[in-house]
């Protein structure tokens, strides 16, 4: 069974709503908290939706070896710190909110314990919606994900499921299934 849970996706198809209804509804499962130079969104708070850091910060924990991985996305780095494997013990699973790339390089590092699943947006028009009904992000910011968004959905093919985020409460549901299906965190 597997302890270390990845969710995809391109920026905007729904993978922090998904993840954040799995932390609330299921105690067992908690969360990986990454590394980034981005600035805070409103509401954002350090240590608990990232440890938001400077990019000298950053460079430093590159350079002690302190990341599984990390990526450059959006001209930012964002990255795994390898402390928080120490948040699964017992019946804890952890759940990774991370980029493609971050996915399949944590499935390399630890190919049995790792199950990645991509949450697809029903149309990059859906997307691009979505991205300005969440009103976080600047237009250049929206475009910026826009472009990526293809790249990313090129890779989804290499994940272990693919759930389609269409109507929110079907998508979830079957996220639990699987999760159901591969962990034993519930
Ligand atoms: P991600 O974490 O993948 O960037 P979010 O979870 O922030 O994406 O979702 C992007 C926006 O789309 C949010 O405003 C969210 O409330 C909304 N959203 C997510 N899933 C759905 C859905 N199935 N139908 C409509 N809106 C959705
Ligand atoms: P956002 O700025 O919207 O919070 O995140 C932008 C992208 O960075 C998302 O695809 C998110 O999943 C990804 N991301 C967040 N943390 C990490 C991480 O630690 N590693 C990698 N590779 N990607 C991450």
């Amino acid at each position: 069974m597997k302890k270390l849970i990845a969710f995809s996706s391109p920026s905007g198809g729904g993978k922090s709503t998904i993840v954040k209804r799995i932390l609330t509804d299921f105690p067992n499962f908690v969360l990986s908290i990454s590394a980034t130079t981005r600035s805070p969104r409103t509401g954002e708070i350090d240590g608990l939706h990232y440890y938001f850091k400077t990019f000298a910060d950053f460079k430093q924990l590159i350079d002690t070896n302190q990341l599984i991985e990390w990526e450059e996305i959006f001209g930012n780095y964002y990255g795994t710190p390898k402390s928080e494997l120490t948040k699964i013990d017992g019946k804890k699973c952890l759940i990774f909110d991370i980029d493609v790339k971050g996915a399949l390089s944590m499935k390399n590092n630890y190919p049995d314990d790792s199950l990645l699943i991509f949450i697809a947006p029903p149309s990059l028009q859906v997307l691009e919606q979505r991205l300005r009904n969440r009103s976080s992000d600047s237009e250049q910011q929206i475009n910026y994900r826009l472009k990526r968004a293809e790249f990313e959905l090129s890779f989804k093919n290499q994940f272990d499921e693919i759930v389609i985020n269409d109507d929110l409460e079907i998508a979830y549901q079957n996220v639990i299934k699987i999760l159901k299906a591969n962990t034993n965190c519930f």
